[in-house]
């Protein structure tokens, strides 16, 4: 059977194995980067469609915001075995459209089920505080409410991950969710979609408690402007970061926005060099260096420039790349022609400010003219640049030199994003000064572990123009509900706050 058949059929079986079909249509076509060809086209849907499903889903909360969080739970659980038993099918619908290798798809899945496993969790846990009141007979406290429908917004990177990081922590906290996912990845959508709408039916929730959208930006601009979207969750660059939040902010709306990163690790003179150069070479070329978490950046002590480098040269020069679902293979595609010309323009503009190309940057003919392989680039950079500061979501890595710690955390920081850091030394000062207020500025900061593959019960999430919403783990549920201030009076006076008399 020619590849190109077998890729088609693969896809066509696993959306089948989740009970998932496309309509027929023309509106959107799924590609896969494996070999740049067309899996599936589909029926899409426009403005219409995105309004009927706001309001359909907020119907559904309506009901949902008073079944008790536990019982909630009830239906995240389901899903989390749903998504257990169909990850190889889900495993095998991210690698076709994203192209990521089958180890780094399966991953992804299981962090589906883990955040399964955290919701169901949580829906015993949504606590508020009770604080003394400073009147006697009184009881002041907080409580925490279901919000409203909530939009998820994802990227084609992360297409079932990130769905189910935001959809399962809003459902236990009793809200609805609206999808509209990446353009590059219908398919994922599709399935993970059906797999919720089995649970919903299975548990008895109600029907539109999770619409998908399968449109396009102007149609989908109803989530961003519709008062009965209480909270916009989304996930993209930058760019797509700036168009919408003064939109939702228009309204008051409420915006959790995870966007690009640009992720630096320091080498410091006391680094274990085997583990810095193993998470470097993980974080930097794994998933072709398009996560969010990507390393970007490795700032090396002056003295340690040439080992680094030396290493990490060879290291990028043994990646295979190639086919993702070959067991061998560690670099899959770029998504497509776009990433792979952007790639090469920063790699224009580094070498025209100095930069020096170790190693890399070469396109590799895995599956044809339409598909985009790359060699993971290492770059030299004699200092700070304008390119540097940017995310170039691709294998790109660019080293730049520090002689004290101080200069390393503040080149480090010398970005717009600030979403994941890390520093490698054995100095245990060096580690907590990096951690301190005077440290990383970044909403991830480890020591001695890369930039990328966050474990889900901590929140995640970055500061600046990495967009400042945090998701997952810790208390980032609260950014699904909306607070109460409750003071309750279980006295017979009335006496007044700060000592106020009235008549
Ligand atoms: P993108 O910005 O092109 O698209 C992301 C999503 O936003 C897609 O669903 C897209 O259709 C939608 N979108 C874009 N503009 C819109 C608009 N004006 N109105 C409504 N919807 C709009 O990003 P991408 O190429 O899919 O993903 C890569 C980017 O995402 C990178 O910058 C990466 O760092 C970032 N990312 C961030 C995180 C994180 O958690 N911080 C996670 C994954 C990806």
């Amino acid at each position: 059977m020619p590849i190109h058949d077998a890729l088609v059929k693969r896809a066509a079986e696993a959306l089948d194995a989740c009970g998932a079909t496309a309509a027929y249509g023309t509106d959107w076509t799924s590609r896969t980067p494996i070999d740049g060809a067309a899996l599936v086209s589909g029926a899409g849907v426009g403005r219409d469609a995105v309004e009927e499903a706001v309001r359909a889903a907020h119907v559904a909360f309506l009901a949902w915001r008073t079944v008790p969080a536990p019982a909630r739970g009830a239906l995240v659980k389901r899903l989390g075995q749903l998504v257990e038993s169909h990850k190889s099918a889900l495993a095998d619908l991210i690698t076709l459209e994203v192209g990521k290798i089958r180890s780094e798809a399966l991953g992804e899945v299981q962090e589906m089920i883990d955040v399964c496993d955290l919701a169901v969790g949580l829906s015993r846990q949504l606590e508020g505080r009770t604080m003394p009141s400073e009147r006697p007979g009184h009881r002041l406290m907080e409580t925490w409410h279901p919000a409203g429908v909530v939009a998820v917004i994802s990227a084609f990177n992360f297409p079932a991950a990130v769905w189910a990081w935001n959809t399962t922590i809003a459902l236990v906290c009793g809200d609805s969710v609206v999808w509209k996912p990446s353009e590059l990845t219908p398919l994922t959508s599709l399935a993970c979609s059906e797999l919720m709408e089995t649970a919903i039916l299975e548990v008895g929730a109600p029907r539109d408690l999770h619409r998908l959208v399968l449109t396009d930006r102007e149609s989908a601009s109803v989530l961003l402007d519709d008062r009965r979207v209480a909270v916009v969750s989304a996930t993209g660059s930058e760019r797509m970061g700036a168009e919408i939040a003064p939109r939702i902010a228009a309204r008051f709306g409420r915006a959790i926005l995870e966007l690009g990163g640009n992720n630096a690790a320091i080498v410091a003179p006391s680094a274990d060099l085997d583990l810095a150069v193993r998470g470097i070479v993980f974080a930097a070329a794994g998933t072709a260096g398009q996560r969010c978490t990507s390393m970007r950046r490795v700032i090396v002590h002056r003295s340690k420039v040439d080992a680094v480098v030396g290493r990490l040269a060879s290291s990028f020069q043994g990646l295979r790349v190639g086919d993702p679902f070959s067991p061998d293979t560690l670099v899959g595609p770029l998504i497509n022609e776009s990433a792979f010309d952007r790639m090469q323009d920063s790699l224009t503009r580094a070498s025209a400010l100095g930069g020096k190309l170790v190693t890399g940057g070469s396109r590799v003919d895995v599956a044809g003219a339409e598909s985009f392989y790359v060699r993971p680039a290492l770059v030299t950079m004699p200092r700070q640049a304008d390119i540097v500061r940017e995310e170039t979501f691709a294998p790109l890595l660019y080293i730049l030199a520090y002689d004290d710690l101080e200069e390393a955390i503040a080149i480090q920081n010398d970005v717009p994003q600030g979403l994941s850091s890390s520093i490698f030394t054995l100095d245990q000062r060096e580690a907590e000064m990096f951690m301190s207020a005077a440290g990383s500025d970044c909403g991830i900061v480890n020591v001695n572990i890369g930039t990328s593959g966050a474990e889900i019960g901590g929140a995640f999430g970055g500061e600046k123009s990495s967009g400042g919403g945090r998701e997952s783990g810790s208390d980032s549920w609260r950014g699904y509900m909306r607070r109460a201030t409750n003071t309750i009076n279980y006295s017979s006076a009335l006496p007044l706050a700060q000592g106020v008399t009235f008549g």
